[in-house]
């Protein structure tokens, strides 16, 4: 079949069922198809390229051209960019077709959905449960097959922790790995761009065009790309596997704790070696994230001062009134908090005591890892404390809500890779297995997913 026929197939599906999810903020049909009809032509001449004509979504905080990308804010409700993110040209160059824009959590500040402008996401496996965040309408649209794979984005786990609550793969590249530029900032120090997939395989084809090397990110870094596809086959033989003892303490769900366990149990069987390990700083790990998060946060976020683009109040008095109206109005009550937070966390008399600190507990994070990688080749344990929790049982208390991080920060903080496999269910509920390895090993991580899988 033609790629206009398999984007009117996800078309129609977004239209029916999409309603019940709310994963997509914006649908565009009628791009979609034209990219479609361009690809079909190009496969026609002959264009091999293993993305051509196939339909994808991105999440809405990658900038695309001439469609709104409102990062899940009423703060940019009305912001059409005028270019595409590098992560977008690079989807674009290799013809694959783009459905529209994916929900999130403002400012991808969240990890429920619920923060969203446009309505919380709905989980695919029951709608009265979150799918997670913040990248929760690219796994919810993953989930319910109304796009076939998805970008998102992972600060401190809103690639992994939706993709684990939502039972499909996630995979959180190296810092520097995918180029930032056009992706708009939360924690420039932690955000990472990266895929939502239904497995390994199809993560792999998502991460090779995702990953480049590129100049108009300074933190992007020059160093070789793997042939993910090629990698997925390897044995696992000789793998060592780390399971730090701190992951399963306090605050995880006993029937996921088991499922993680023998999840991790069958790599034996693949050839693996299983052996326990440490990482003392880990309980330090959200703390710090949400020290050093928000203070990032409060410093990318003053562009928004309703003068030079996204939301502006009406009738401003004067200057001052601009400023103030047009940010108290077009940010959410979750993305105030945080600029309240990193901007005392950032101010002089607290600085050492907060952001300095914060930073130190950073450092000795990423030396637990560095320790634990000298024993073993990939750390693995759950992704999330439970499985899908119900809407609403947690947007009213945000330090519950920051405690749902405390497996995904750590790898963030230490520029780390991850991914989350889908590996279970407790109660009809997927349940996700987080691995992470060492720097640039994002093809061990999809060569042992797929293996699993
Ligand atoms: N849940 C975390 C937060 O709220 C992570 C979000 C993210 O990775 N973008 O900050």
């Amino acid at each position: 079949f033609s790629s206009v026929e398999l984007t009117q197939h996800y078309l129609d599906r977004i239209q029916q069922l999409d309603p019940a999810y709310n994963s997509f903020i914006t649908v565009t049909a009628e791009e979609a198809l034209n990219q479609a009809k361009a690809a079909d032509e190009r496969i026609a001449q002959g264009d091999d390229s293993v993305l051509c004509g196939i339909p994808m979504a991105h999440k809405d905080i990658f900038c695309t051209d001439g469609v709104k990308t409102s990062c899940g804010s009423k703060m940019l409700d009305n912001f059409v960019p005028p270019y595409n993110a590098t992560v977008v040209e690079n989807f674009n160059r290799l013809g694959a077709v783009s459905l529209g824009k994916t929900n999130m959590d403002e400012f991808a500040m969240g990890s429920t959905n619920e923060s969203s402008f446009y309505g919380a996401v709905k989980n695919p496996w029951d709608t009265s449960r979150v799918p997670g965040g913040s990248s929760g309408g690219s796994a919810a649209a993953v989930a319910a097959l109304l796009t076939p794979a998805a970008t998102a984005t992972d600060t401190g786990g809103s690639i992994r922790q939706p993709a684990s609550l939502c039972g499909v793969t996630g995979l959180k590249p190296t810092y520097g790995r995918v180029s930032r530029w056009g992706m708009i900032a939360f924690a420039s120090s932690l955000d990472q761009g990266g895929p939502i997939a239904r497995n390994a395989e199809d993560c792999a084809i998502m991460m090779q065009a995702m990953a480049s090397f590129d100049k108009k990110d300074s933190t992007c870094m020059d160093h070789p790309i793997e042939d993910y596809s090629a990698l997925l086959d390897k044995p696992l033989e000789g793998l060592r596997i780390g399971v730090p003892k701190e992951y399963f303490g306090e605050g995880l769900n006993s029937d996921v704790a088991s499922t993680i366990q023998a999840a991790i149990k069958q790599f034996e069987t693949m050839g693996a070696t299983i052996k326990e390990i440490t990482l003392p700083h880990n309980s330090l790990a959200v703390p710090a994230y949400y020290v050093i998060a928000p203070a990032e946060c409060s410093a990318n976020l003053s562009r928004f001062d309703g003068v030079r683009y996204g939301y502006r109040c009406e009738n401003p008095a004067d200057l001052m009134d601009l400023y103030k109206r047009s940010r108290s109005e077009g940010f959410g009550e979750e993305v105030k908090r945080r600029i309240l937070v990193g901007t005392y966390a950032l101010s002089a008399g607290y600085y050492d005591a907060y952001y300095s600190k914060a930073q130190k507990v950073r450092r000795l994070i990423k030396q637990d890892f560095m320790n634990a990688f000298e024993e073993v080749d990939v750390i693995m344990g759950p992704t999330a404390t439970s499985t899908a929790f119900e809407l609403g049982s947690l947007n009213t208390d945000p330090v519950s809500m920051y405690l749902e991080d405390i497996y995904t920060t750590a790898t963030n903080l230490a520029g780390l890779p991850g991914i989350s496999i889908p590996c279970g269910f407790v109660n009809g509920l997927p349940v996700g297995l987080q691995v992470t390895a060492n720097y640039w090993r994002e093809g061990q991580l999809l060569n042992l997913a797929h293996q699993y899988q």
